[in-house]
């Protein structure tokens, strides 16, 4: 077994990992040939011999995207095999990525002279240069043969366009109401530097690298999170604080480090910490029992100040008590952006209503604004759960008259099925 070590970022997008050469010698393993590395996932590698500094350690260096594709994680132990690799009759590719990409970018002639002689495996996620200084992301959505394969002069390359619909279901900004303010800031803040790195990069703005969203349980937080990465196709994992500490034990600073990893390689990615104020409360506030979170917390920095800041990688974390959060997370580079999200007022209260009601069936007397007045202090869950108690209600009022034996329910009731100014306020009621 050898250790998991961090490659060379010149080996990055280039498929190769590296080990002592005596390494190799030992493991019957010769250098060029192409192995297999297994952790979560399996990929095919090529193996060539490390620097002369980095022997004698029973390491096997690989760079992130390799380790994304064998689902390892820096320190892992992993065995390396020998595989028997063909070139394959058909290899299908899309771009992973939201950078605005051109016709002549997924041109496949140019791209396969790119890949040409990259051991892959259906999954992997590679990076290819597209000139003027742009990677873009690719992965290996099929392979004909299946299994560790070659890209050959005979190869047809197939390059799909990254479709709208692959991550677009969920929630998209139309379903979030009376945060307009907040919408676009987080736009301006996110969606931005995903889509347009170059801009950014050429103006030397540095774009956030993490953002934090704060107020009230249920006014929007998580939705939030969740269209901006919809709407963005960016890649979209959630965890949350008290999970971390708790369902974790003992392994709280890893399983971030996966997230990050995980994040890493998905990229462009958004990470969203839910009720961030769980694992990162106040240093001075934590007592001796509260050792876990201090190494959280300094986990969490620490992964924080490693990510490159090209906003291609974005931290979203929610908390509803912002003075409770160490200080040391909201420093530059961190979550040096706020947006409050604020308890919905009368006209976004009505915006919330008319969502959650889209899809209903409303009488001509049901009054949204009427409704929205009379519901001050509501949160935006606390809306979404009216409108279906007021759906309930009108489902309970028309009981009485339906037949359990019938197995359907007549098609005219159900047309005349409607939901009524009467049934909002019986269920404003409860
Ligand atoms: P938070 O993360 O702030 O606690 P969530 O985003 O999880 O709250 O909201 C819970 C539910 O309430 C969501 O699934 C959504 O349907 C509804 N909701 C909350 N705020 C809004 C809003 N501003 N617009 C539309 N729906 C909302």
């Amino acid at each position: 077994m050898l250790q998991v070590k961090d490659g060379s970022k010149k080996d990055i997008g280039r498929g190769i990992v590296r080990m002592d050469p005596a390494d190799m010698g030992r493991l019957g393993l010769s250098d060029g040939e192409i192995v297999e590395i297994k952790g979560t996932r399996r990929t095919p590698v090529r193996l060539l011999a490390t620097d002369h500094d980095n022997c004698g350690q029973e390491a096997l260096f690989m760079d992130n995207l390799t380790r994304g594709n064998a689902g390892l994680s820096l320190d892992d132990r992993v065995s390396v095999h020998k595989v028997q690799v063909d070139f394959a009759m058909e290899v299908t590719i899309k771009p992973m990525t939201t950078m605005h990409l051109l016709e002549k970018d997924l041109d496949p002639k140019p791209l396969k002279e790119k890949i040409g002689g990259l051991p892959v495996i259906k999954g992997d996620r590679i990076r290819l240069s597209l000139g003027g200084g742009r990677d873009c992301d690719f992965q290996i959505v099929s392979t004909k043969p299946g299994g560790s394969v070659m890209l050959g002069p005979a190869t047809e390359l197939t390059v799909e366009k990254r479709t709208a619909g692959d991550r677009n279901e969920g929630v998209k900004y139309k379903d979030i109401g009376g945060l307009s303010g907040q919408l676009s800031r987080i736009r301006e803040m996110i969606e931005l530097p995903l889509r347009f790195p170059q801009a950014f990069l050429r103006l030397g703005v540095e774009p956030p690298k993490g953002v934090l969203l704060y107020g009230p349980p249920g006014t929007g937080k998580t939705v939030i999170a969740k269209a901006v990465a919809n709407e963005t196709e960016a890649w979209f994992t959630h965890i949350s604080g008290p999970e971390i500490i708790g369902k974790y034990y003992g392994e709280s600073e890893q399983r971030l480090r996966q997230v990050f990893e995980e994040a890493q390689a998905h990229a462009p990615s958004i990470i969203f910490i839910d009720e961030i104020d769980a694992i990162a409360p106040k240093r001075e506030e934590m007592g001796g029992e509260k050792q876990v979170e201090r190494r959280v917390v300094a986990q969490l920095l620490a992964l924080m100040d490693g990510l490159q800041a090209r906003g291609q990688i974005v931290v979203i974390a929610a908390t509803n008590l912002p003075n409770s959060i160490d200080p040391a997370l909201r420093r530059p580079g961190r979550f040096d952006r706020e947006v409050p999200v604020p308890i919905p007022d009368r006209k976004g209260r009505e915006e919330i209503l008319q969502i959650h009601t889209r899809g209903m069936p409303l009488a001509r007397d049901v009054d949204l604004s009427r409704i929205a007045e009379v519901t001050h202090g509501f949160v935006g869950a606390d809306l979404e759960v009216l409108a279906k108690e007021a759906a309930m209600a009108a489902l309970r009022g028309i009981m009485p008259s339906m037949d359990f034996e019938d197995p359907q329910v007549p098609y005219d009731r159900l047309r005349t099925m409607e939901i009524d100014m009467k049934n909002f306020s019986s269920a404003l009621r409860e």
